[in-house]
């Protein structure tokens, strides 16, 4: 049976909770991320050369005050409060993000990855040099490393990539463009299997099984949280 290819974003849905796969393939969370994670991932994929740093990020910042309204379905109180955010930043960004620039330029943006064989897709933020997959994120680092979910996104990435050049990708990084960091991580196998096995779940999930309530799960901040009560209570009645 031929299925659909799996998103990296799915991937990534699935390690924050089981159950968002779930009610996105309803069509029932919101399409894009924040103002402000908009934002950065223009911002970070506006800088083309080494030099002057901060004035292509002021530049780039007032083109995106005028453009990212038109493009994206965002709330302007956000809108404005993440621009007003990234003017502040813009000095620290590119005085961080200067030692960085040789893994980050030159780059192809939000390249579009897909594989049968794979059963996987997705939208890599950025192809950066020696065929480095890299990921754009508006959050803190932990102290050491990168988050789990991102090295899990990473490993689906280089897997697509990896078919698609016919090469084997080793490295992978995170760009934290607001704290002007990059960190670089080697991809391991074992998370490049632990992929494909959260795709094949993935599938079910999309298929109709609604999956457990795990333990742990950021239910406090959650958008789908009203639905995923009823869920709860619908399938306690049954069960
Ligand atoms: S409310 Fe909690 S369990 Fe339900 S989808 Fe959100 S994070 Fe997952």
């Amino acid at each position: 049976m031929m299925y659909p290819a799996v998103r990296i974003s799915d991937i990534g849905l699935y390690l924050l909770c089981p159950r968002l796969v779930y009610f996105d393939s309803l069509g029932k969370l919101p399409r894009f991320g924040s103002a402000k994670q908009v934002l950065m991932r223009s911002l970070a994929l506006s800088l083309l050369q080494k030099d002057d740093l901060e004035g292509q990020l002021k530049e780039a910042l007032q083109r995106l005050r005028v453009e990212l309204p038109l493009v994206y379905d965002l709330k302007d109180d956000e809108l404005q409060a993440a621009l007003k955010e990234a003017d502040g930043e813009i000095v620290s960004m590119a005085r961080g993000l200067i030692c960085w620039m040789d893994q980050l330029i030159p780059f192809e943006a939000e390249v579009e990855l897909y594989s049968e064989k794979l059963g996987l897709s997705g939208r890599l933020d950025r192809l950066a040099p020696g065929d480095t997959p890299s990921i754009i994120r508006t959050g803190r680092p932990p102290e050491n490393g990168i988050w789990k979910r991102d090295r899990l996104m990473l490993a689906g990435y280089s897997l697509l990539l990896g078919e698609k050049e016919n090469i084997k990708v080793d490295w992978g990084q995170v760009e934290y463009p607001s704290l002007g960091m990059v960190r670089r991580v080697p991809v391991r196998s074992t998370d490049k299997a632990r992929v494909l096995r959260i795709r094949d779940r993935v599938r079910l999930i999309k298929g109709g099984q609604l999956p457990d309530r795990p333990e742990g799960s950021p239910c406090q901040s959650c958008h789908a949280q009203t639905m995923c009560d009823m869920k709860h209570s619908l399938a306690s009645k049954f069960f």
